[in-house]
């Protein structure tokens, strides 16, 4: 147990009621991306299973997309709740709520790439030396822990602080606001690496996952998907 649960019991993300933090009420309004739902990550359009469209494809996109729900209401506050103070026990309820059918798409991305690792998307440095933590790195640590494969933070690194996405309105500016921003860490070889599954906690506009997945791609990973919690 943390101290700090000690200190504020736990109440409801959403309504506040004490107990659990997604009561039972709360939890029954969560919706997750259902089978129909799946958009391709470079075009943000409807695509079967989260695979990009074969015409959004190029040599440094992202193979696909799994996001588990949709960012609103009680996700919405947890994704809030979590990248504020890291609570152990409100990261794994959340974890836990990820749908079975969620996780059986993830387990055919592993047949197909056995030696696939999670790099959680990084925070720039002085970012996390405010925050004290990445979040996540705080939620794909847990969900790398359900798919029985490896988390690496060391590779990938956040070297520019960016103005939020979703202050800017058009794609343009937030293409060019990711440029550069994420290189790979000295001395790292990437040629083992397979195949990487880009974790985040929420996909907004994509230009995140784009960029990281682009530098990833150059380094010679084959094969990069992005997951996150919400979208
Ligand atoms: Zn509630
Ligand atoms: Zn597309």
């Amino acid at each position: 147990m943390n101290i700090l649960d000690l200190i504020f019991p736990k109440r409801c993300v959403n309504c506040g009621k004490l107990g659990k933090y997604f009561c039972d009420r709360c939890r029954s309004t969560i919706r997750p991306i259902l089978s129909n739902e799946p958009i391709c990550p470079m075009c943000e359009r409807p695509a079967i299973d989260g695979v990009t469209h074969p015409g959004c494809r190029t040599r440094y996109s992202i193979d696909g997309l799994v996001s588990f729900f949709h960012y609103d209401g009680a996700v919405r506050k947890a994704v809030k709740a979590i990248k504020y103070r890291n609570i152990t026990d409100l990261v794994s309820e959340f974890v836990s709520l990820v749908p079975m059918q969620s996780y059986l798409v993830l387990s055919k991305l592993l047949i197909t790439n056995p030696q696939s690792i999670l790099i959680p998307i990084p925070l720039h440095v002085s970012r996390l030396r405010e925050r004290g933590f990445n979040q996540a790195e705080v939620l794909g640590a847990l969900l790398a822990k359900h798919m029985g494969i490896e988390l690496h933070n060391d590779v990938l690194v956040r070297t520019k602080k960016t103005a939020p996405q979703v202050s800017m309105k058009k794609r343009k500016d937030r293409l060019k606001n990711m440029e550069g921003v994420f290189a790979i860490a000295p001395h790292h070889s990437l040629s083992h690496l397979i195949s990487v599954i880009l974790f985040d906690d929420v996909f907004t506009t994509g230009a995140t996952m784009r960029s990281a997945a682009n530098v990833l791609k150059r380094a010679g990973v084959k094969t990069v998907w992005a997951v996150t919690m919400a979208r």
